[in-house]
């Protein structure tokens, strides 16, 4: 079954969406040993195909498997790659921003990737997707070494090399099987936005998305000071940005203004929906937001989605309401623009 991606303004997902029952009950009951990996496994791809049903009902274009088995997106990967030690205790949980607390994974030997961390996920979502591409997502090397302490490497910058080489075959992976979405998510670059940071996550991603020239290598990044990161980030080896907006009342507008990111070529996910409010947008806040972008980036570059992952609003039917919306909107300024559907 083939799908046909709008040419414009696609609409599309971050990644991680309200964790469904069954896959709390599911990590829950696996953490505690108290049902076998097949069981699991089974509702695992239950809770997968609830988070694609309802992506393609409110219409997304390119989805995402709703990150439903991940505990978060640092201690779901240093928990399967060789290097790491995740800890266990009350003292092990740190604050990383807001409410959001993990525990605090530690760097105590050399990094290597054992296999694969989220390939039959991304194949789960991709047998319900009923065509729709399904993207890739994984944690960025600068991110999973910020978001861990240091005990083995000589200095950070090896550390996200390493990384950056051991991620690399996760994505290859996926790659291999079919994906041609690949996003790495660097949610802690916009909160150090310094020259050296910059530059060593620059080849850090070179390494991560070395040889996938035919997919759309997309990052991640929110949090913090985006706007920081201009202009250095337009020589970034990407395709895609994918930014908030809503979340910083669209004052990082200015920056994509300022340093005409429509001339480098790279397309833009546009953040049109509060992951920090449960109230649900209306089709006119998520209309003039499309109107408000397409006066400094050309339709067929702009692909239209909410600011982050939708997991934190925590309430399932919050999240589906605001994504119906966000199409709604879209393809309703996709008509009035004249662009058939
Ligand atoms: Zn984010």
């Amino acid at each position: 079954m083939s799908y046909r991606v709008p040419k414009v303004l696609p609409t599309t997902v971050v990644g991680s969406y309200p964790k469904f029952p069954i896959a709390k009950e599911a990590l829950k009951k696996h953490y505690k040993g108290e049902i076998s990996s097949e069981e699991f496994e089974k509702m695992i791809k239950e809770a997968i195909r609830l988070a694609v049903e309802d992506q393609i009902k409110a219409g997304v274009d390119i989805i995402s498997d709703g990150e439903q088995r991940r505990e978060d997106m640092e201690v779901y990967f240093a928990e399967r790659m060789e290097g790491f030690v995740v800890g266990n205790k009350p003292e092990d949980w740190v604050r990383i921003f807001d409410n959001v607390h993990y525990r605090k994974p530690v760097v105590v030997g050399k990094i290597r990737w054992k296999g694969p961390m989220t390939l039959t996920d991304w194949k789960y979502a991709t047998e319900y997707a009923q065509g729709r591409p399904v993207k890739a997502i994984i944690t960025g090397p600068y991110t999973m070494a910020d978001w861990a302490f240091n005990e083995y490497y000589g200095d950070k910058k090896e550390l996200i090399i390493d990384l950056a080489k051991e991620l690399h075959k996760e994505l290859k992976a996926l790659y291999d099987a079919g994906a041609r979405y690949l996003q790495v998510d660097e949610p802690a670059l916009s909160t150090h936005p310094y020259k050296e940071d910059i530059e060593i996550t620059k080849e850090a991603l070179s390494i991560v998305f070395q040889g996938m020239d035919d997919a759309k290598k997309i990052v991640h990044i929110c949090h913090g000071r985006v706007e920081k990161l201009f202009p250095d980030l337009l020589e970034f080896p990407v395709d895609q940005f994918d930014l908030e907006f809503v979340n910083n009342n669209f004052k990082l507008l200015e920056a994509i203004k300022e340093y005409d990111y429509a001339s480098s070529g790279k397309e833009l996910g546009y953040g049109v929906i509060d992951i920090h409010s449960k109230k649900v947008e209306s089709k006119d806040f998520v209309k003039n937001a499309i109107y408000k972008v397409l006066e400094i980036m050309p339709p067929e570059k702009v692909y239209v989605k909410p600011d982050c992952g939708l997991k934190i609003l925590g309430d399932r039917d919050i999240a589906f309401n605001k994504l119906k919306v966000m199409v709604e909107a879209t393809k309703e300024v996709r008509k009035e623009l004249g662009y058939e559907e």
